[in-house]
């Protein structure tokens, strides 16, 4: 197992990633691209395998699927670092971007991609899901 370190553009929020992600997406969803401009490339990690230091400042939004989505970011410089959802609290998302190491891990599957603006760049080598990935079912095993 490796452990991941990273941390916002300005550095007051950094955190400790003692686990490894359950999986690696790119989300096309409207909200990340109001996020990002882009696509959003995001770990799903278990909650426990996860510290930061820090103050975080939080966003909460309700989604289609009627859970709340609760994202964090630093107070200072704004990067997006992590979210939770409502639905499934023993997880958060870890934006791959603010990742020490990006390349020590690698996106399994484009969601979302739906929504995705007809310019938007999707590897096709990897699994397309048009939505939300099998709601509420088990996550799928990370990529290698
Ligand atoms: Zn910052
Ligand atoms: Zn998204």
């Amino acid at each position: 197992m490796t452990e991941r370190t990273g941390q916002c553009l300005c550095g007051a929020v950094g955190y400790t990633l003692a686990a490894e992600p359950l999986a690696v997406r790119v989300c096309w969803c409207r909200d990340c691209q109001h996020l990002a401009a882009n696509g959003t490339v995001n770990m799903l990690v278990p909650a426990a395998g996860l510290s930061h230091t820090g103050t975080l400042s939080e966003h909460t939004t309700v989604a289609d699927s009627g859970n709340s989505v609760t994202r964090q970011f630093c107070p200072s410089c704004g990067t997006h670092l992590f979210a939770r959802s409502s639905a499934r609290p023993e997880f958060r998302v870890v934006r791959a971007g603010t990742l020490e190491d990006p390349s020590s891990i690698r996106p399994g599957m484009n969601i979302w991609a739906n929504s995705a603006p007809a310019w938007a760049c999707l590897d096709p080598s990897i699994e397309r899901i048009e939505r939300q990935p099998v709601p509420g079912g088990k996550p799928a095993p990370a990529q290698a």
